[in-house]
């Protein structure tokens, strides 16, 4: 590795890459470097979204907001490498992170393979347009890992479902408009995971009271919520009901994935370089020896990334391939986050921003925020479990 090739670090251009897709890369480069405000760039703090609003409004004008829609969803249709390249070039130029992930990569999807033409025309374009906020209500205080245990009872009377309950450590839970609900429809059935649905919740919707859960990085980006006789109209069912398993499971392999995306080691380590340019710790071989074993790791690891994905794409991927994606990457990052603490040396215990010749790393932030990535979306245990399962055939 060059010592001071951070300010022209390239992806990986993997071998599959075709002239076509090198000539995307090139237009996506230079689009970002005339588009993307330098204020926006590598931010060490969170944008809210209306600060963030026109920013994707532009994305959304280029047709690039929502890569892996197909086109007839208002979406670009992308292939595959397309998203990937899409994908790192925007972690490449520090380009902020949507507020619309769970909209875009978990709603949106399943809209689109569940739902009635009248909930995509209904729901889709606000997405796209970044107008709503959704959030995922699937996790309850005595339902986490052992999900079809859940409590929250969603029943339907003439036209209308009455809901009660609480869901918890929802992502942005206080600020969505939305919630995207797996709920007990029948809480007779035989079998659990035979009595759950998933439903459209309005957060305005009267019943419902919010709390914001303070974590240890210091942000409210999680929240609980209650649900005291909430009303929702049978038409916000999604699927048939009592299949809420199918439905919510769907999401989970796409959520898995994208919590596994190599952009979030790849943003972390370029972080580290800063970071050790700035502190000095990049001038010692042996810190730039163990940068190195990183740097061939994340390599490695994105390779390993685009392989799962394309057999995924190509329907004969195991479902598995994400549990060791997600299981990988997130522990991974705590790793790197590791080493950024080493390189920021008497960096690494100050609260504030430290600021670099390329913007700020919030050191601290990163590392205590990045210790919940290993439990949200499954834990890593659940991970193991299902790799020791299904991969290794190891009894349970
Ligand atoms: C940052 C973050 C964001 C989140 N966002 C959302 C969200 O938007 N929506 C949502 O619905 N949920 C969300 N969650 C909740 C998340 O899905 C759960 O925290 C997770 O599934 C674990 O469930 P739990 O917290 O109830 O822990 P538990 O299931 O009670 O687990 C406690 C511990 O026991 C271990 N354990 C449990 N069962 C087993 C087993 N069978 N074998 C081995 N070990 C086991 C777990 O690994 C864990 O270490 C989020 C969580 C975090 C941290």
């Amino acid at each position: 590795m060059h010592h001071g090739a951070s300010a022209a670090y390239n992806f990986l251009m993997f071998e599959g890459e075709s002239e076509t897709d090198r000539a995307f890369r090139e237009e996506v480069r230079d689009w970002l470097e005339n588009n993307l405000p330098a204020g926006m760039r590598n931010l060490a703090v969170k944008l809210t979204p209306e600060e963030i609003a026109p920013w994707y409004g532009q994305v959304l004008e280029r047709g690039w907001h929502a890569p892996h829609w197909p086109k007839s969803a208002g979406g670009m249709g992308a292939t595959l490498t397309q998203q990937i390249i899409l994908a790192e070039e925007f972690a490449r130029a520090g380009a902020p992170e949507t507020h619309a992930t769970h909209a875009l990569n978990l709603v949106g999807p399943v809209l689109i393979e569940f739902g009635t033409e009248e909930q995509k025309a209904k729901f889709l374009p606000p997405i796209l347009a970044s107008e709503v906020i959704w959030c995922q209500g699937y996790s309850e205080p005595n339902a986490g890992s052992d999900l079809a245990s859940l409590k929250t009872t969603a029943i339907l009377g003439f036209d209308e479902f009455v809901v009660n309950g609480q869901k918890i450590w929802t992502t942005m839970g206080t600020q969505a408009d939305w919630m995207f609900a797996l709920v007990c429809t029948d809480p007779g059935a035989a079998k659990k995971q035979g009595g759950l649905s998933v439903i459209l919740i309005d957060l305005t919707s009267p019943g419902v009271t919010r709390r914001p859960i303070k974590v240890l990085s210091g942000d409210d980006e999680l929240a609980e919520e209650f649900f005291d006789d909430v009303r929702v109209p049978v038409e916000n069912l999604v699927g048939e009901l009592h299949d809420g398993w199918r439905v919510a499971n769907s999401i989970l392999g796409t959520e898995r994935f994208s919590h596994g995306h190599p952009r979030h080691c790849y943003s972390v380590l370029e972080a580290v370089k800063r970071v050790a340019k700035k502190t000095g710790a990049m001038d010692d071989p042996a810190f730039r020896d163990r940068l190195a074993a990183h740097e061939i790791n994340v390599t490695a690891f994105a390779a390993f990334f685009r392989h799962a994905l394309e057999l995924t794409e190509a329907e004969i991927s195991p479902g598995w391939a994400a549990s060791i994606l997600k299981l990988y990457c997130t522990e991974e990052i705590q790793r790197l986050d590791d080493l950024l603490v080493e390189a920021a040396g008497g960096y690494g215990l100050d609260k504030e921003i430290v600021v670099t010749d390329e913007g700020g790393v919030d050191i601290m932030g990163r590392f205590l925020g990045d210790r919940r990535n290993t439990i949200g979306g499954g834990s890593r245990e659940i991970q193991r479990n299902i790799i020791s399962k299904r991969v290794l055939g190891l009894p349970t």
